[in-house]
């Protein structure tokens, strides 16, 4: 039995489970290779970090278990699954079960690629309550068309034996039991194996957040193609966000940082209103209408208290620039406009 060689191709998010499961099976000198998919939508990644967080975290815990990585992005095809899931939504505008399901079927691309016989995950039976229930996990496994070829080393012994293990190709005395959502056997278990560097250890995905998901949606209602998707799902993480009665959406930055990654992502094409003295910025999409500056200069005065008498604003986009200094207060409460604010 230990005479066949047999790969294994794992799918690591960076996180505590995905490593550990890795371990696990590298002990039982499985060769293993590793895929990482990198998410718009991932919490680990830091606007101050020159690199992707959790492309990172994988590239690095790869690098010390000395595994091979691949990159694969969840890119334009993942933006419409977002936008349209079969199984449905969880909490907010998280489609756990499709995400899994298409993450499944890249890794199964890439299994018959790298020459590999099966998948192994962090996954922990019950750890999450849409993606990681038996049944899910049974029906996730169905549609990516890789039934009996994943193995949990965390939480194996919860399912059925695959044939790897009938055949004694992964020692099933040595995959665990672990269920439910305590991390306290994980946590030991980083202990042991000296692993103590996992700045992410349950992942963390946007989707899942309540109020990011109002301006996904808000997105997704007034935008239909989605051909500049980076960039606007990076708009989406920063400032604070208004959709007027007229469609016009307006940013407003939130400190110094979200001023200039605002400035930085519109690239001139949307109209930005700024001062000479310090303070937000704000960014209208859509037209320079009295409406619109007034409320964006509304918005602007509220947002700083340090906003001098008579203030003066310059609105530009592209080469054109214009200043501005009386404009109406616009009339209505601002938050009413507001989206992914709790109310
Ligand atoms: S939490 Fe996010 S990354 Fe994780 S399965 Fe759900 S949608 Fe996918």
């Amino acid at each position: 039995m230990g005479e066949k060689k047999v790969k294994a191709l794992s799918l690591m998010s960076g996180g505590l489970d995905s490593t550990l499961a890795t371990k696990i099976i590298m002990d039982m000198g499985i060769e293993v290779i590793a895929v990482n998919f990198t998410s718009p939508f991932c919490t680990c990644t830091s606007r101050h970090k020159k690199e992707l967080g959790c492309k990172n975290e994988a590239l690095k815990i790869s690098r010390q278990l000395g595994v091979d990585v691949r990159l694969v992005p969840k890119g334009r095809d993942y933006i419409a699954l977002v936008r349209n899931p079969k199984f449905g939504y969880g909490s907010a505008i998280n489609p756990c079960i499709d995400c899994r399901i298409f993450m499944f079927r890249k890794a199964k691309e890439i299994m018959a690629e790298v020459g590999a016989s099966f998948i192994i995950t962090g996954e922990v039976l019950g750890q999450r309550p849409m993606s990681q229930r038996r049944d899910t996990i049974h029906k996730i496994e169905r549609e990516s068309g890789l039934e009996g070829l994943i193995i949990r080393p965390l939480s194996a012994t919860h399912f059925e034996p695959t044939v790897f293990e009938k055949e004694g190709i992964v020692d099933r005395n040595r995959l665990l039991s672990i269920e439910g959502r305590s991390r306290n056997i994980q946590i030991r278990l980083a202990e042991e194996y000296n692993i103590s560097d996992y700045p992410c250890p349950a992942g963390g995905c946007l989707l899942t957040d309540k109020r990011f998901a109002e301006k996904l949606r808000d997105y997704f209602e007034h935008n239909q193609d989605d051909d500049d998707y980076i960039r606007q799902m990076e708009y989406l993480k920063i400032g604070r966000h208004f959709r007027l009665r007229n469609g016009t959406k307006i940013i407003i930055g939130r400190d110094e940082a979200e001023n200039e990654r605002l400035i930085l992502l519109n690239r001139g094409e949307n109209y930005l209103v700024e001062s000479e003295f310090p303070g937000p910025v704000a960014l209208i999409f859509g037209e320079k209408s009295d409406e619109n500056l007034s409320f964006a200069l509304t918005a602007l005065k509220r947002f700083n208290r340090k906003t001098p008498e008579n203030p003066v604003y310059i609105v530009s986009r592209g080469t054109s620039k214009e200043e501005i200094s009386h404009i109406s207060e616009f009339a209505e409460e601002l938050t009413l406009y507001q989206i992914g604010i709790d109310r």
